[in-house]
């Protein structure tokens, strides 16, 4: 029964540290007097408290049983001695013989030499180690699990005091970089395109917690209960919206209501809370401890999931503050043009704030395909992430730029940047009002050529632009996403449902199903990936699923059934030789055979296709040519793979052009075969949405492009004011320069021609 002793241990010490917390006297009145307490109630020799001062320094700040003198004169840098390395790592240590730990070090002023163990854990507040309490017995002391609970749950109370702004000025706790009111650019990446301009909202300014310490564990448990309620209902409030029907929205919410659910994670609250805490402080502890051991993580999926409990852990002290989770700070008087600041989002945040209110979302974490982000498209807000530090940096209300086509953000922008950007933004409302006119108009060039306009699409909300895009059909269906947003792997009922509400959303116009293209930058939360060196060149996309058949085959089963009395188009993607289209193709077949087998529906008419973005493959087109239906380039992969550049290195993305003569060769000459062998190609990279580089590829021979839906409307104009024979002359002449880009050249040509771009 050592657990229930430990508790009321710890249930006394804490009333009496609530004592002292209260009483009179300096802050380091109190903070000694806390330290003997907590050495005379764990039966140590030593307790020390060490506080975080600017420069990652510990400076001993407290200490009973060490030498009096060591007090303010003992410091130790973060990762240094074992308090440095508790701070460092924000994880406790317990050592039996501390002397005999690799990272001991030795302050002679402080007379620890007697003392052989030692307990130690970090002051965290917020994510933040802001200190460490440690105790210290002579004898070699085994101290148990309960011990160290006990001694973290004391840590927190520490916190309050070590934050208070009492014992160091509160400006050494934050990390400045010292420019903290001047103008500032800072760089991340884009999340979601769009640009916003507005002011700064923080998300969630801390609550602050005013009572840590109940007399009455179970009335704490019952208001735990009853806060969890409250979530419950809002989620269920949540999931009866009519835009929460369907969506991948819905799935990432769903696996939030999931972890609302999770046994471990609400047992370790009530575990804190018959430790002697209140509600609130039990929930922030659980919180606190995760969240510092979780910056340890460098898995980005589990970092991802964790921030799914943040969210939850925030609103439960909404609700044990009294809201009902409506009312979050912030959110209720949020102003006109908001650009809301935060570390991360939760999943369900996002809903909290009115999106007609938002004009953009920067983030301190946060990835592509983190649920944030997937939610944020849907609302179409910009989101910048990855902006390291943003929150240190920003005050409430400065006036922000969230620039999610460039991946950057400014702060307290200068009056002219800031005019630019609202210029921009006032003449891309009225680009798109053209564009909306546009709709209707076919993409033909100045002599009537036709251009295939096709968009690319990930998600179920994207469909709704298809038609508002006037575009002919789906040429890139990533089929990836929704994988990416669930927590196992879909089964074939469950595709065939996205699959079918796909195509019934389409309303006859065709789409092309790419098959799943995971690995390299696309991690699926379920499969462990491999530590590859190199990603980009490893075990992705095709790779995998002609090496796990089993996926392959459910989703190609279930598109098969989607597709029922309707066309169906398949493509693969990376595929780099022929021999691997055949061995796709080949289960491809076998899963229709199945499928006529079992006297199921089938689809009118299967065309099979494959990407092209690996250059081997152009090598084989006389004997792929003669297989496929159709071929699209992945200029995005093709662009990495020419030219060998990682196409997620900053520092290297800007060296080469896809406008480099070598690309538009490549691409005339993919052009000149498929046409030879009539088959029909497409261009689906990022390259085909951007107006120069689209009227290059069609001066070299493409004559269908897929992509994104706004990026639509700049491009049928330029094809509407094309001359395509003037364009494919100039563009012979240029194949054999040696330039390192024809961009100049190709701008000065459309200039000329009146080609707009
Ligand atoms: C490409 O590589 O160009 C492409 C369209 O595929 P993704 O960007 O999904 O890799
Ligand atoms: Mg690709």
């Amino acid at each position: 029964m050592q657990g229930a002793g430990m508790t009321s241990v710890s249930r006394r010490l804490l009333g009496r540290l609530r004592d002292v917390m209260a009483g009179s006297g300096s802050a380091q009145d109190r903070l000694d007097k806390v330290v003997k307490l907590i050495a005379a109630d764990m039966v140590a020799e030593v307790c020390s408290c060490y506080i975080m001062r600017a420069g990652e320094v510990l400076e001993l700040f407290s200490t009973e049983g060490l030498k009096k003198e060591s007090v303010h004169q003992t410091r130790l840098r973060v990762g240094e001695g074992l308090v440095g390395d508790i701070a460092a790592h924000a994880r406790p240590l317990a050592l039996a013989d501390a002397q005999a730990h690799p990272n001991f070090v030795f302050r002679p002023e402080t007379g620890e030499e007697i003392f052989h163990s030692l307990m130690g854990v970090p002051i965290i507040r917020g994510s933040r180690v802001v200190g460490v309490v440690v105790v210290q017995n002579r004898t070699m002391r085994h101290y148990t699990d309960e011990e160290i609970e006990t001694l973290e749950t004391v840590a927190m109370v520490l916190a309050e005091l070590v934050v208070s702004g009492e014992l160091v000025n509160r400006a050494e706790l934050v990390p400045v970089d010292g420019n903290a009111l001047l103008p500032l650019r800072m760089e991340g990446v884009k999340l979601n395109g769009g640009v916003g301009v507005g002011v700064a909202v923080l998300h969630r300014p801390r609550i602050t917690i005013q009572r840590l310490v109940a007399e009455d564990p179970d009335a704490e448990l019952e208001r735990l209960k009853k806060a969890l309620t409250g979530i419950k209902l809002a989620l269920e409030e949540l999931f009866s919206r009519p835009e929460m029907r369907d969506g991948e929205h819905r799935d990432v919410l769903e696996t939030y209501r999931m972890f609302a659910e999770d046994k471990g994670w609400l047992n370790r609250i009530s575990e804190a809370i018959r430790t002697g805490l209140t509600a609130e402080a039990a929930v922030q502890k659980v919180h606190d401890d995760t969240r510092a051991r979780m910056s340890q993580i460098t898995d980005p999926y589990l970092r991802e999931r964790m921030h799914d409990f943040e969210d939850l852990a925030n609103r439960l002290l909404q609700h044990l503050a009294g809201g009902d989770g409506d009312q979050r700070p912030g959110a209720a008087d949020l102003p006109e043009g908001a650009i809301l600041i935060g570390r991360n989002l939760g999943p369900m945040e996002l809903f909290d704030y009115d999106p007609k209110r938002l004009r953009g979302l920067v983030l301190e974490e946060g990835s592509a395909t983190s649920h944030v982000a997937i939610v944020a498209r849907a609302l179409d807000i910009p989101v910048v992430g990855r902006v390291k530090d943003v929150l240190d940096k920003i005050e409430p209300l400065d006036q922000v730029i969230c620039d999610g086509d460039n991946g950057q953000v400014f702060i307290r922008p200068p009056d002219d940047i800031r005019e630019t950007y609202i210029d921009a933004i006032g003449q891309r409302q009225l680009r798109q009002a053209v564009y909306a006119r546009l709709r209707e108009l076919p993409a033909i060039t100045r002599q009537g050529v036709r251009i295939g306009i096709h968009m690319n699409a990930g998600l179920l909300l994207d469909l709704q632009h298809l038609h508002d895009s006037g575009a002919d059909g789906i040429g890139l269906y990533r089929t990836e996403l929704p994988f990416m947003a669930r927590s196992s792997l879909p089964d074939v009922a469950a595709q065939t449902l996205l699959y079918k509400k796909i195509l019934d959303q389409a309303e006859g116009k065709p789409v092309v199903f790419r098959t799943l293209d995971v690995g390299g930058d696309k991690v699926l939360p379920y499969w462990n990936p491999y530590e590859e060196d190199n990603p980009a060149l490893g075990w992705r996309s095709i790779r995998i699923t002609l090496d796990r058949p089993a996926v392959m085959r459910s989703q190609l089963r279930a598109l098969l059934r989607a597709a029922q009395g309707r066309e169906l188009s398949v493509m693969f993607p990376m595929i780099a030789e022929v021999s691997e289209f055949v061995q796709a193709k080949r289960i491809l077949d076998k899963e229709l055979e199945h499928e006529r087998l079992a006297g199921s529906p089938l689809p009118t008419k299967v065309l099979v296709g494959t990407m092209l973005e690996v250059p081997a493959l152009a090598l084989q087109l006389d004997a792929l040519l003669p297989m496929v239906d159709f071929v699209s380039i992945g200029s995005n992969d093709l662009t990495q793979f020419l030219f060998a550049v990682d196409r997620g290195n900053p520092r290297i993305a800007e060296r080469y052009d896809p406008l480099a003569p070598a690309m538009i060769r490549f691409m005339r000459y993919v052009a000149v075969k498929c046409n030879q062998y009539r088959v029909s190609l497409s261009v689906c990279g990022e390259m085909a949405g951007r107006p120069l580089e689209a009227m290059a590829l069609i001066g070299a021979g493409i004559r269908n492009l897929s992509l994104s839906a706004p990026s639509i409307g700049p491009v049928k104009t330029m094809i509407r004011s094309l001359e395509i024979g003037a364009l494919e002359a100039y563009l012979n002449t240029l194949l054999k320069s040696p330039d390192h880009s024809l961009r100049n050249k190709l701008k000065t040509f459309a200039l000329d021609h009146g080609v707009v771009l």
